[in-house]
């Protein structure tokens, strides 16, 4: 929580870079394929580093980090470079990392009233495995398309930092721009903290949203702590020991790196102008903050509702093309039943056979009938999650379903009757219980009415129905 007037403010800051989704990597055309599991397959001499070879852009790295730029309201640069950041390390084969340094891709931008200072554009790193004493190195990742986006130390709270993360994490989904997934890797977040603008501790190597909400949290204690002992807060870079439940020094100032930056020679500054900036503008989608708001005026949903379907493109999309089925049927019913269906019934048998929405047999329109069918009360909520685990088993239509299985409601009154009159005949001690006073013996005969019926009646009719003969 934000609190303006405490003596310590937080003061915090952030560096996130995401592997972009190309075909090929930022600077070659070896393959850039995360999926891929054996060692060194997706290299070539350019991501080798091997002396003698030119780096060539990757215009859909380009151009997805414009996208990304225009989505936060950035402006791309008139004129743009690449820059070489020079350090020694066995993840980096050239001895330095193409980057960018004072001309970034995209300057300023907006997300959740924090301000972006700039995106920029770089290439990832190869990967280290350390075993029996020796060191192995995977080039398959280095070389690929990172951005890194920067933003100025505007959050105020731990809660401030993973709700920007999240959304940004969302809005690089809607681009396309990246899977983004932070187990993977694919999202790593640099939190740098203060207090009061003062030195700041940057927190590094933290791979969960989790994990940076608490780690940023104990760090702020930990420098509020230190400087209430009059204690002067140390320029270092700490990580998270989620088992102690505190940050933990990972580097000292002393041993900060001076990059050395100068300008990639071997790549000529460019404008981003050189892109078609109106089509990449007309290509940026409807985002997570403008479809939740959609969601809610056309849909009548709840915040809570339009949140969770937007925080899952594949789920929401279903659910739109539900919607304009199910509308063709009932254009003015509520669509609360269809939501619930979608996110709890649906959901929940999806998780438990590990289906994907790509792989679903269910198809929007058939979940609409079975709302439908549902909101006409021609099935019973009971009969619903039956036809629905069909459904989902088989890829059938409900209605096919409900016909030729004689399932749904009967409105036949004179069918429910006789039924009606049948358990009354056998429950004659439910029958003198309720006559008696015992409200609970109608629930008890309604039950075995509607066991009877298989379900097939409406517990409406039946309770009006044993109300009249039970009182006759
Ligand atoms: P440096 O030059 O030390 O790398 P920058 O000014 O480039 O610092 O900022 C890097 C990141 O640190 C940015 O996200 C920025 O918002 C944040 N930052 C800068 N100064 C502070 C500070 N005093 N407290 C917290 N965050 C800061
Ligand atoms: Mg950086």
């Amino acid at each position: 929580m934000p609190d303006t007037t405490a003596e310590y403010q937080a003061t915090i800051g952030l560096e996130i870079h995401a592997e972009l989704k190309t075909r090929t990597k930022m600077f070659c055309d070896s393959l850039n394929d995360p999926s891929e599991r054996h060692p060194n397959v997706n290299v070539c001499p350019v991501c080798l580093g091997h002396p003698g070879t030119l780096p060539v852009p990757n215009e859909e790295a380009v151009r997805h980090v414009i996208r990304v730029g225009f989505a936060l309201g950035g402006r791309a640069n008139e004129m743009t470079k690449f820059d070489r950041k020079n350090y020694f390390y066995p993840d980096i084969p050239k001895g330095y990392q193409i980057s960018q340094y004072d001309k970034p891709l995209i300057e300023g931008g907006m997300l959740l009233g924090v301000r972006v200072r700039r995106v920029h554009l770089e290439e990832d790193t190869a990967t280290l495995a350390h075993a029996d004493g020796a060191s192995l190195v995977d080039y398959n990742r280095a070389g690929v398309p990172l951005m890194e986006l920067v933003t100025e130390p505007d959050f105020r709270s731990a809660d401030e930092v993973t709700a920007f993360a999240r959304e940004l994490q969302l809005i690089l989904r809607y681009l396309g721009v990246s899977d983004a997934n932070m187990e993977m890797g694919q999202m790593r977040i640099e939190a740098n903290v203060s207090l009061n603008m003062g030195t700041k501790v940057e927190l590094k190597n933290i791979n969960s949203f989790r994990a940076v909400h608490d780690a940023t949290e104990h760090e702020l204690a930990r420098q509020e702590e230190a400087l209430r002992r009059g204690e002067k807060i140390a320029q270092e870079t700490r990580g998270w020991d989620e088992v102690k439940r505190r940050t933990v020094v990972q580097r000292s100032k002393e041993e900060a790196h001076d990059y050395r930056y100068f300008p990639e020679p071997d790549i000529p500054p460019f404008s981003a102008a050189n892109f078609d900036l109106e089509a990449l503008r007309a290509e940026v989608p409807e985002l997570p903050a403008a479809r939740r708001e959609r969601f809610v005026r056309e849909y009548g949903l709840d915040a809570a509702m339009a949140e969770a379907l937007a925080a899952e493109p594949a789920m929401a999309d279903y659910f739109e093309a539900a919607v304009s089925e199910f509308r063709t049927r009932l254009p003015e019913a509520p669509l609360l039943t269809l939501y619930h269906y979608l996110t709890t019934d649906l959901r929940g048998l999806m998780n438990q056979a590990g289906t994907a929405f790509d792989a679903l047999k269910v198809n929007p329109e058939h979940l609409a009938h079975l709302a439908a069918l549902i909101e006409e009360k021609k099935v019973t909520s009971r009969q619903a999650k039956d036809v629905l685990l069909r459904m989902f088993e088989g890829g059938d239509d409900p209605e096919d379903i409900v016909r030729d299985e004689g399932i749904g409601v009967t409105s036949d009154t004179d069918e429910v009757e006789a039924v009606v009159l049948a358990v009354i005949a056998e429950h004659h001690a439910a029958v003198v219980d309720y006559r008696k006073g015992k409200t609970a013996s109608l629930q008890f005969l309604i039950g075995k009415a509607m066991g009877k019926l298989k379900g097939r009646a409406r517990p409406e009719m039946l309770r009006e129905i044993f109300e009249r003969n039970l009182t006759a």
